[in-house]
């Protein structure tokens, strides 16, 4: 099966503007930006979205969202505020069939849907 465009950027075949990388996850820019800030977590092992996850991915759900501290932090965001998004399946707007966390933020985002 083709490997998917996360998996390519987790590869290095597919470019893209790393800011924060692990032997289980990678954290890179968002090529369409719809905030300020506005940065993907992937998990180097491709698992669809959260429908697909297991016990023992506790550990990696776990360590995305201290990543995400680190790179909110890192990105001088985390004080101001931030969104975390996961889309999961068709009616959420999943498009990339890799699990992945938006981290949203740079501007106000307190009258997002969520
Ligand atoms: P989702 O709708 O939750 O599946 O979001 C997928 C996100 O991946 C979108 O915000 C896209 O802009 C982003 N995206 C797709 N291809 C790339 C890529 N090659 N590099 C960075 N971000 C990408
Ligand atoms: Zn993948």
């Amino acid at each position: 099966m083709a490997k998917c465009v996360f998996c390519q950027i987790v590869s290095g075949e597919v470019p893209a503007k790393i800011r924060y990388e692990d032997d289980d996850v990678v954290a890179f820019d968002d090529i369409n930006p719809k905030a300020p800030f506005h940065v993907l977590i992937v998990p180097k092992k491709h698992i669809k979205n959260l429908n697909d996850a297991a016990k023992f991915d506790q550990d990696l759900l776990g360590h995305m969202l201290l990543i995400a501290q680190k790179v909110t932090k890192e990105g001088g965001i985390a004080n101001a505020g931030y969104k975390i998004v996961i889309n999961n399946g068709k009616e959420s707007g999943q498009l990339v069939d890799h699990l992945h966390m938006h981290l949203l933020g740079g501007k106000l985002l307190a009258r997002m849907v969520v």
